[in-house]
């Protein structure tokens, strides 16, 4: 018997239907994690279809795809190592953001707190 394996999501998604909105992208560039993250739907992705690079005003979850996605380096998640290497954190450490994401992300599987404290500095870029 096998075991199944764990399904982990990627917090730098694409919006699309069954994906969920894990944040909105502040004035200042940083992104607001939502505690609860929200359902997106059909409707909701018919209406925001004329919103150029929604994926810049909002962040999206979606499950990991692993060796299907281009960032993946063949055991882990390249997106999260490159922001983590030039991460440097300020101020006195702070509480993680709440999300309600976390006990499947993909970062935070990887990377732990620290993936936690960078990721609200995290605008996902469709383009890369
Ligand atoms: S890295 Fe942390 S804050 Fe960001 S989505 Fe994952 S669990 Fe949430």
């Amino acid at each position: 018997m096998t075991a199944l394996k764990k399904k982990f999501s990627c917090p730098s998604s694409v919006c699309e239907e069954g994906a969920q909105m894990l944040g909105v992208v502040k004035n200042d560039g940083t992104v607001s994690i939502l505690p609860v993250a929200l359902p997106i739907d059909k409707e909701f992705v018919q209406r925001s279809k004329d919103i150029p690079d929604i994926e810049r005003r909002f962040r999206f979850s979606g499950t990991c795809l692993e060796k299907g996605c281009k960032q993946w380096t063949g055991h882990s998640c390249g997106v999260i190592e490159n922001v983590l290497s030039s991460f440097t954190p300020k101020g006195k450490a702070k509480g993680l953001p709440e999300c309600s994401l976390r006990i499947n992300c993909r970062w935070f599987s990887q990377e732990g707190r620290a993936a936690c404290k960078a990721c609200p500095l995290v605008v996902t870029d469709v383009h890369a």
